[in-house]
């Protein structure tokens, strides 16, 4: 401490001084001055031997301010009534404080603040004592505050947690904080786009809902700009203080903070003589961050649900499209049948009635007609064929010889290969296999598979189709050495209408519905459907099915197909 901050503070004379630090030094009881901001300027003995810390400790606002050592809600008492002092506002008071002494035990102690004036009136810091609580009575009084405090908040809490309903959380909230306070009026206004708006009131004045008020003005604009809870005690003399019910003396604003977001303020107001005390003040700041998680936990929920509720209704209004694009897929496939029908048989007459008489070019656009027709075909076919699977609930029941069956596919390709330059080889089984099922979707399913790989292999490159026994099962396997499928685009090839598109495959003609048909047809038939591939690589696609009679694991005669 420098003399000269003493000398200010006390307007003595040195020698005087002197004599009053010998004297105070000697108290048994602590005895402190501060400045009015609360800074500690002198410091006795006794305070030094209550606490252990060393003058200079106590003393240097730099490195060691006493706030270091003492329990944040007594820090703020102490703020409030430091200033509340300096304001001459309330001139003595005591207040309790938890110490973290020099040795790491924490001790209870009791520091009187007064406020000391200069000659002209004006104040000029302030004093007190330091004694150790260790009154039993007074240790116990504040034992049962703290407990019946707990005990309210506990069931203060419980309630909270029982409400996920912004609006019931809000009741609850300022319920519990009129009542613990006995405040005569209160309300809670919560942070909007607009501002700051009323949206619970209770008590003296109270009705009055959604009214705005100003962020920056009165003791709440003090709380919301500094981030902390205010404490008027006498509200004539605080400046801020803007009272919309007259005759109120104290009133305790305190800030709604959850994650780091000020999200509103509880204020309450009361008109008694003996105004909030400490403990409901501390006891407000408590509930407030508790109220201010409830209700964010709150909002948060009622914003997901919100979203879930757009969301739903979106998928609701996607699905109601998806429905009505197949109706529409299945309408046109049915209803365009018979004019195609129409018009691929005129074509077939106008060319034969033409004959010699049409040059090349003019052969070419019938060639292309039909080609276009062709595709028209195929695409209604697909989109029936998946319209009579999906319509069918039940197994089908017929014994079909598999092993024929994929020969008469096999045969129906080659000429097609031949034209393409693929090599279709084959490794079947020889003897007789047979499924239950129908063979008509069996026969789709396997050339399916068949005209994908010839599609998707350019010439000169090789399919294979293989059928073997595995166990219980017939497998039907088709391999080519075709343009292979990108990693990415493999989960999404059984879906109907899906097709990959890459450099190679642009060109080539498909409705995507050939896999999914595959897959539908199989697994009407109790079997599996597999694949690989790799881009640039080849392909291998295949389904397994149950076998009707046990056939040995691996025939030794394998037929090929040259
Ligand atoms: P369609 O309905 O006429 O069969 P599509 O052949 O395009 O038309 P799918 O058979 O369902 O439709 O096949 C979907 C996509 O998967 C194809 O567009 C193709 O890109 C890819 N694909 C299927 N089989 C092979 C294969 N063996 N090699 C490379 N890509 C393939
Ligand atoms: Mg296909």
């Amino acid at each position: 401490m420098s003399g000269d901050d003493l000398v200010n503070l006390r307007q003595y004379s040195p020698e005087a001084d002197q004599a009053i630090f010998r004297f105070l030094d000697e108290i048994d009881d602590g005895y402190y001055e501060a400045d009015l901001s609360g800074r500690l300027m002198f410091v006795n003995e006794a305070v030094v031997r209550l606490t252990g810390f060393s003058r200079e400790e106590l003393l240097d606002p730099q490195s060691n301010h006493y706030t270091n050592y003492i329990d944040a809600a007594a820090i703020t008492r102490l703020q409030d009534v430091f200033y509340a002092a300096s304001q001459g506002t309330s001139t003595s008071r005591t207040v309790e404080v938890m110490m973290r002494c020099r040795d790491g035990v924490t001790r209870p102690l009791e520091v009187s603040v007064s406020l000391v004036r200069d000659s002209y009136g004006q104040p000029q810091g302030i004093r007190g004592f330091v004694r150790l609580m260790t009154d039993p009575r007074v240790l116990e009084r504040a034992l049962r505050v703290s407990m019946q405090q707990l005990a309210m908040l506990q069931q203060v809490d419980t309630e909270l947690n029982g409400y996920l309903d912004p609006s019931a959380i809000l009741t609850v909230g300022l319920n519990a904080a009129m009542s613990l306070s006995r405040a005569d009026t209160g309300f809670i206004a919560l942070m909007e786009s607009e501002g700051l708006r009323v949206v619970r009131s209770n008590g003296l004045g109270s009705g009055d809902h959604d009214r705005h008020l100003q962020l920056s003005e009165g003791v709440v604009g003090r709380a919301l700009r500094t981030g902390r809870a205010q404490f008027v005690m006498d509200t004539r003399n605080d400046p801020d203080y803007v009272g919309d019910v007259p005759g109120m003396e104290a009133n305790i604003v305190a800030p709604l903070s959850a994650r780091d977001r000020v999200v509103g303020v509880l204020n309450l107001e009361t008109s008694r003589a003996s105004p909030f005390s400490h403990e409901v003040y501390e006891f407000v700041q408590l509930l407030t961050a508790r109220l201010a998680i409830s209700l964010d936990n709150a909002l948060l929920m009622k914003t997901l649900q919100e979203q879930l509720t757009a969301q739903q209704k979106l998928y609701a209004q996607v699905a109601d499209l998806e429905h009505l694009k197949t109706d529409m897929i299945r309408i046109a496939a049915h209803d365009m049948r018979s004019p195609l029908s129409v018009i691929a048989n005129y074509i077939t007459l106008l060319r034969a009635d033409l004959g010699n008489s049409l040059d090349d070019a003019q052969r070419g656009y019938f060639d292309a007609i039909s080609r276009g027709l062709d595709r028209l075909f195929r695409l209604s076919t697909d989109v029936l064929s998946l319209e009579r699977i999906q319509e069918q609930h039940t197994r089908p029941s017929a014994l079909v010889r598999f092993d024929q069956l994929v020969r008469e596919v096999i045969e129906q390709y080659l000429p097609e290969a031949e034209q393409t330059h693929v090599s279709l080889k084959t490794g079947l089984i020889k003897r007789s296999v047979y499924v239950v099922g129908e063979a008509l979707e069996l026969s789709e399913a396997a050339s399916n598979l068949l005209t994908n790989a010839l599609k998707y292999t350019p010439s000169g490159g090789k399919v294979v189709v293989h059928l073997s026994i595995h166990g219980d099962r017939v497998r039907y396997e088709v391999r080519d050495t075709g343009y292979g499928i990108p990693e990415a685009e493999q989960a999404r090839l059984f879906q109907p209408f899906y097709r990959v598109k890459t450099r190679e495959t642009s060109n080539i003609s498909g409705t995507g519905l050939g896999l999914h048909l595959v897959k539908k047809i199989i697994e009407r038939h109790g079997g599996e459907v597999f694949f690989q591939s790799r881009l640039g690589e080849g392909s291998l696609f295949g389904f397994s099915l149950p076998l009707v009679q046990a056939v040995e694991q691996k025939s030794p005669t394998e037929e090929a197909i040259p």
